[in-house]
């Protein structure tokens, strides 16, 4: 099916005191209508970066400075202020871990939920409330009517973030961008919202960006998967694919480290040191302080994109040897 988000080449820095942070650097990849892509990795991978650059929610010191952002066909990085505006909470619609999302604690939940649902679906009040209660009640939220008049702060933050996913998708959008929509709450809640957000889009043909730093969400939810460090894209692939033959050493180590993934591993362990610092990036691979495969040249020179048989891509000088020689450096490596 069509490309819904498109995104090539973006590059979005962050001009500070200290310096320029290159925060995402030559990101590509896209979603097409109603897939579920995830973009994973450590804090400090640039994911969130690239969730914000989209709709220009970046701070002050951020901007997109390379790159474009094509929804539906139509450059988002051109696009006014007012033109965004009028995207969010209708063609794309976003959550966000709370607190970032803290529903207005003066409003009801009926009072926030309507705004929009009149504004973009030009309702009138009573078809307005007779979509709200839907919608939540489409979530699982019991006793929509009553939550409906209730005040955010009489919820859980189960019911909260519910009430969050029926307000994002109550005006159908196109697209929905997830910021580790679910890290704040505990396992089985994480687990009961995950599955109730990958059947409503199922239902509505929404394609779903999600955010993450947990291979396990990935593993629940997505079609596709963009594993980010550093601030680059280092693999690419199928979920299964992902899994099955993960190729670059970063995405083996965060698969190794995940609980119940990684039970073809015999013992858990997490990847040892840290994401480099952004101001002053290795001049060849970004993970080489921390891979157990890291080559000379890997100190030197950056490996390229490199297409592999099973659809996959990965930014690895391991992968890029075997294209070139035809043969599986690893296993030697081994
Ligand atoms: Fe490791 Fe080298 Fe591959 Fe980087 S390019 S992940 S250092 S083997
Ligand atoms: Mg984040």
């Amino acid at each position: 099916s069509e490309k819904l988000l498109e995104i090539n080449n973006l590059k979005t820095h962050f001009f500070t005191e200290a310096g320029v942070v290159p925060s995402v650097d030559d990101v590509s990849f896209s979603i097409k209508k109603g897939e579920i892509v995830a973009v994973v990795g450590e804090s400090g991978s640039g994911k969130s970066v690239t969730s914000l650059s989209i709709m220009n929610l970046l701070d002050k010191a951020g901007k997109v400075v390379n790159g474009e952002i094509l929804f539906d066909g139509k450059d988002l990085t051109k696009a006014s202020e007012k033109e965004l505006r009028n995207l969010r909470g209708d063609d794309i619609a976003m959550i966000f871990q709370e607190p970032l999302t803290s529903l207005n604690p003066v409003f009801t939940i009926g009072n926030q939920m309507m705004e929009p649902i009149r504004l973009h679906l030009k309702l009138n009040k009573k078809d307005a409330k007779a979509r709200c209660i839907e919608m939540l009640d489409k979530v699982g939220i019991p006793r929509a009517e009553k939550v409906f008049d209730s005040f955010p702060h009489s919820l859980s933050g189960g019911m909260r973030q519910r009430v969050m996913i029926a307000m994002a998708l109550s005006c159908n959008p196109m697209l929905l961008i997830a910021d580790e929509p679910t890290t704040a709450l505990d396992v089985t809640i994480q687990a009961q919202i995950l599955n109730l957000m990958r059947d409503i889009v199922e239902d509505l043909g929404t394609a779903i960006l999600l955010i993450t730093h947990d291979l396990g969400v990935v593993a629940e939810m997505a079609d596709k998967v963009v594993v980010m460090y550093a601030g680059q894209v280092v693999e690419y692939a199928d979920v299964f694919t992902l899994f099955k033959n993960p190729k670059h050493p970063y995405t083996q180590g965060l698969i190794e480290s995940t609980p119940k993934i990684n039970q073809l591993y015999e013992k858990l362990h997490s990847i040892p040191g840290t994401v480099p610092n952004p101001l002053n990036y290795p001049s060849g691979c970004r993970f080489v302080d921390r891979c157990p495969f890291a080559m000379k040249q890997c100190i030197t020179h950056e490996p390229n994109n490199t297409y592999t048989a099973d659809g996959h891509t990965v930014k690895c000088w391991l992968h890029e040897m075997d294209r070139i020689e035809n043969e599986t450096l690893k296993e030697k490596v081994r």
